[in-house]
């Protein structure tokens, strides 16, 4: 018998690590009659309690990407894997869970992250509510979270008392409610100042580093690539380049603590910024490739003038 697969021969190996494993994403929107592509075959790989930030510029495709993972828009196509699992697999009934207890969201607006009718201890244990547990537990639980960071001393506060930053933590909180094995955030720090900005990424790291949670934050703020150990420039809906810091460095705050990479995708092709072609003379659109001592050297053709 015959089985149809829509990529044969593509059976693709998931690393057992992968929390996220993205296979040519592609996203289009219809935009007053128009396709718009916010994803264009994007590749990506996030292992098992790494923190990593997706740096871009507006309209570049971050929050498709996020929503993606977190269940909230499908692919047009492309393969999206979570703790090895297809999303496209899930059925609906799965898909509600996946959404409500595998991944977490902080959302640039607190608005979006608190109900202001609800006290800090009512909103982080809003989305335990629909999930088994007695009021004492959730309310046990709410309280250790609020500890965690930093935030207990004001459980029984509205949000409109609590200043950005404090709304930031306490939306941090209640993403973490139903132990989710990713915590997404959009834009987290996008509407408060650079020193609750810092904060709020110590705060990130704390989580990270203490309950090992994996942790993805996007953003268009490129000062806050050197808050985090990986970060990944993304534009025009693909990954481009990428930056691992550097093991020997621990200082949080000093440039140039990050190597700098360009991303193959899965079918091995790169792209090349404009700045490294201008640096190297090359503007024509065929080269040459030659392959020699560990390295692949990229030059004009010959007869070019
Ligand atoms: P970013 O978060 O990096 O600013 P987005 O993921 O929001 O980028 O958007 C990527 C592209 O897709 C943009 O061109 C945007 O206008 C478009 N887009 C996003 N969402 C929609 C939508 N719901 N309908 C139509 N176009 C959209
Ligand atoms: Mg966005």
């Amino acid at each position: 018998m015959e089985q149809s697969k829509e990529r044969p021969g593509q059976e693709e190996h998931i690393p057992e690590d992968a929390v996220v494993y993205c296979d040519g994403l592609v996203k289009i929107y219809m935009s007053d009659g128009l396709k718009v592509m916010a994803l264009q075959g994007l590749d990506l790989e996030i292992k098992r309690g790494e923190m990593t930030a997706i740096i871009g510029k507006s309209g570049s495709g971050k929050s498709t990407l996020l929503n993606m993972i977190g269940g909230l828009e499908t692919p047009t196509a492309g393969r999206l894997f979570i703790n090895g699992q297809d999303l496209s697999s899930l059925k609906e009934k799965e898909m509600v869970r996946y959404r409500k207890s595998a991944v977490g969201f902080v959302w640039q607006k607190s608005t979006r992250n608190l109900f202001p009718y609800m006290t800090v201890v009512e909103n982080v244990e809003a989305p335990m509510l629909f999930a088994k547990g007695n009021d004492r537990k959730r309310r046990e639980r709410a309280k250790m979270l609020l500890d965690e960071v930093g935030m207990l001393s004001h459980a029984d506060k509205f949000p409109s008392q609590l200043s950005g930053g404090e709304q930031q933590r306490v939306a941090i909180a209640v993403a973490l409610a139903n132990e989710p094995s990713i915590l997404l955030a959009d834009e987290p720090t996008g509407a408060v100042d650079t020193k609750t900005s810092d904060k709020i990424f110590q705060l990130f790291r704390k989580l990270n580093a203490d309950i090992g949670i994996t942790i993805l934050i996007v953003t268009h703020d490129i000062s806050l690539a050197d808050k985090v150990n990986r970060v990944i420039m993304i534009s025009d809906g693909k990954i481009s380049k990428e930056k691992v810091r550097r093991v020997a460095s621990h200082a949080w705050n000093e440039g140039e603590s990050h190597e700098e990479y360009v991303v193959m995708d899965r079918a091995h092709r790169l792209q090349l910024s404009e700045d490294v072609l201008e640096k190297a003379g090359i503007s024509s659109n065929r080269v040459r490739l030659e392959a020699m001592d560990g390295k692949i050297i990229i030059t004009p053709p010959k007869e070019e003038e």
